[in-house]
């Protein structure tokens, strides 16, 4: 069978040698993200497996359609770059991958105790041979009120990790999770908002999810709260957050993503005049840390997309079904 592998990078070369190998898949890599310039490459490709910089959006996939494609498999757990309603309509089926949620659970916790620990601070000052402490004072997760918003693999495994640290943990979630039990009050979203010092947003993007944090949202949270978001950028209205922190409604934020962030994060810009000015304001704050949807990069989870995305594709070829198929 043959696939063809857009995205296709350097660090998943050995995973794609190795389950191609044992599946019996002939693999086309093209290194390049998806996009309109290059969809035609996919003619005569049944199967095709993205990462989430890739454009899957309505003009691409009927090109992909076009060329003969009928699966897409993205090796990500998100898929909102993926046009649903258009892949339906040209009888494309698609994935994701369930690869490992602690990837990103355990760095969400990194991103909360550098937010309330102050870490940026520290790593400046210590970058400027300035090695005072004033002003560098942190918290201690055990007297925090930590709030995670979406509760699904990764929301359940930060709250998991977040558990040995005594910290009270709220959550709120369209469908609780039964195995949070005892580790989670669940309260209303606007409970919340009210209640945690630090948000933790795990929530798919959905048009119900888009700016769940705004401007009005950020008015409900406690003065001085953080907010990291380890999910997808546009989850965050950037211009409230951005106006939130020089109002120091909110103390601090952490974010692995960013709206916008495509065709920035993941690339060397070093020579360039960069076109997100929202990334500059941000960078430039004391209170925040940026880092580049680093989250789920971990030696365990490219392997599992890998192999997510390359045996969802064998399961969709030859029995016309995926365990990982998105069918909502
Ligand atoms: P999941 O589907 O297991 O969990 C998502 C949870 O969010 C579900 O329980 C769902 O009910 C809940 N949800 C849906 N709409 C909601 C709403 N309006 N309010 C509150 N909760 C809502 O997904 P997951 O594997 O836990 O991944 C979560 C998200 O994390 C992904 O969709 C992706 O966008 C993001 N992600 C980011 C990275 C990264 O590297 N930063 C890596 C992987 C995933």
């Amino acid at each position: 069978m043959n696939v063809i592998a857009y995205a296709a990078r350097a660090y998943e070369s050995d995973a794609f040698d190795r389950f191609a190998d044992e599946l019996g898949i002939t693999l086309t890599r093209v290194p390049q993200n998806l996009s309109l310039d290059n969809a035609h490459l996919a003619k005569g490709f049944e199967g095709v497996t993205i990462l989430s910089a890739c454009d899957a959006g309505a003009p691409v996939l009927e090109i992909l359609a076009a060329g003969g494609t009928r699966f897409v498999a993205a090796r990500t757990a998100g898929y909102n770059n993926i046009d649903a309603a258009a892949a339906r309509r040209l009888g494309i089926r698609f994935s994701n991958a369930d690869y490992s949620p602690n990837s990103v659970a355990d760095f969400a916790v990194m991103l909360i105790l550098m937010s309330i620990r102050k870490a940026k601070t520290i790593i400046a000052r210590n970058n400027a041979q300035d090695y005072t402490i004033v002003g560098a004072q942190g918290r201690e997760m055990r007297n925090l009120t930590i709030g995670i918003v979406g509760t699904g693999r990764i929301g359940a495994a930060t709250a998991k990790n977040l558990s040995g640290f005594d910290a009270c943990l709220i959550g709120y979630d369209v469908v609780p999770n039964p195995a949070l039990k005892e580790l989670v009050t669940y309260v209303p979203f606007e409970e919340l908002l009210a209640e945690s010092d630090v948000i933790s947003l795990h929530a798919p993007l959905t048009a119900t999810t888009r700016h769940l944090i705004n401007a009005d949202t950020i008015r409900k949270m406690k003065d001085g709260a953080i907010v990291v978001n380890c999910a997808r950028g546009e989850l965050i209205d950037t211009e409230a957050l951005i106006e939130a922190i020089e109002e120091k409604k909110i103390s601090a934020a952490a974010l692995d993503v960013l709206e916008n962030e495509r065709g920035i994060f993941h690339a060397d810009h070093r020579d360039e005049i960069l076109k997100h000015r929202q990334l500059a304001i941000l960078r430039a704050f004391p209170n925040v840390v940026v880092t580049t949807h680093n989250a789920f990069f971990t030696d365990q989870a490219v392997c599992d997309m890998v192999e997510v995305g390359l045996r969802s594709l064998a399961s969709f070829v030859r029995t016309g079904a995926s365990p990982w198929e998105i069918k909502a």
